[in-house]
């Protein structure tokens, strides 16, 4: 299925959250109630934000998550089948879908309550009964807000079938070797490398170097490395050594979502075919695009909007 028609570039075995973002003049102190406006709800999650961002930008994507039988359930299968994402693999029910709780404040800062719900019910065995979805891909990604021995499941599938495993690294998390060493490319943003690397008690953590951190993670086992730099672009460590792509240069309306547009994008590109460092190209344009439009998945490009 590897070549044919029908198999997928991209599954995405990850998060679906609700957001429920509301607006604040201050974030509440302890024990204070303020009064907000709002709330908006939009559908979010690095893995359904993932695969929005891959399918729009015309990968063949699939996503494996689970949501509960409620209307944000509803809404997250609704806007995946809208982008695109084929949603055979969502799994319904065991719980009520993930809620993220946020509120922004003037400034834009963002204080966050997540609520995994449904998330936290994706298990090992939901990953094995989806074995040939995961071998009908070129590439898997998955992110880390699902429990530990589910990625690790997913990472294992993907290995068995000789899928390529793209594993952002979002929360943080220690992750088991045999994880680590199928990351191809670990991806993370600046702050989840240094705390990969003060967990694991390397004292490149303390380097203000974003070089020193992918040398730093690369000798800890994955194939390569990526780190986004925000507004700076990223950093690519593989086999042609570590290549720095600059950023574009934008309006920033929104971060929201940045990592998720990039990671999508990279998903897609190395499931195309491409090289590390020309994946990573493509996957700083895709970031700069969605941070020039608000919300998240709202604001991801698709392949024709690239700056
Ligand atoms: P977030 O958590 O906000 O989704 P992140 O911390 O995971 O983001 P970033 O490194 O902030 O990831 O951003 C990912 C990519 O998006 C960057 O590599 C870059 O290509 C693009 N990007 C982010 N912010 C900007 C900006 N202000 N201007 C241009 N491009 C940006």
């Amino acid at each position: 299925m590897r070549d044919g028609e029908d198999g997928y570039d991209l599954v995405v075995v990850g998060s679906a959250n609700a957001d429920l973002v509301v607006r604040v003049e201050r974030r509440p102190a302890p024990g204070e109630t303020v009064i907000g406006t709002g709330p908006a709800t939009h559908p979010g999650g690095k893995g359904a934000n993932q695969a929005v961002a891959a399918a729009r930008l015309g990968a063949r994507t699939a996503l494996l998550a689970r949501v509960g039988d409620d209307d944000h359930g509803r809404l997250l299968l609704d806007t995946q089948r809208s982008a695109g994402v084929d949603t055979g693999g969502v799994l319904v029910g065991g719980a009520p879908t993930g809620v993220a709780l946020v509120a922004v404040d003037p400034s834009g800062d963002r204080g966050v309550v997540l609520v995994p719900g449904a998330n936290a019910r994706l298990t090992p065995h939901d990953v094995a009964a989806a074995g040939a979805l995961l071998a009908a891909a070129r590439v898997v990604a998955v992110q880390l807000e699902i429990p530990l021995e589910t990625v690790a499941a997913a990472v294992r599938e993907a290995v068995r079938a000789r899928t390529r495993v793209v594993l952002n690294a979002s929360p943080p998390a220690r992750l088991p070797a045999e994880v680590l060493a199928a990351c191809d490319p670990l991806l993370v943003d600046g702050d989840e490398a240094r705390a990969l690397l003060r967990d694991a008690g390397d004292p490149a953590a303390d380097s203000a170097a974003p070089k020193t951190w992918a040398e730093a993670l690369a000798a800890r086992g994955p194939r390569s490395v990526v780190i986004t730099l925000g507004a700076s672009g990223a950093l690519a460590a593989g086999p042609d050594g570590i290549v720095h792509v600059p950023g574009r240069t934008v309006e920033a309306v929104d971060t929201t979502g940045a990592g998720d547009a990039f990671a999508g994008a990279l998903a897609w590109r190395l499931a195309a075919g491409d090289g590390l460092a020309e994946a990573v190209r493509l996957a700083v344009r895709a970031g700069a695009a969605a941070v020039t439009r608000p919300g998240a998945q709202a604001a991801f490009p698709t392949a024709r909007e690239l700056p």
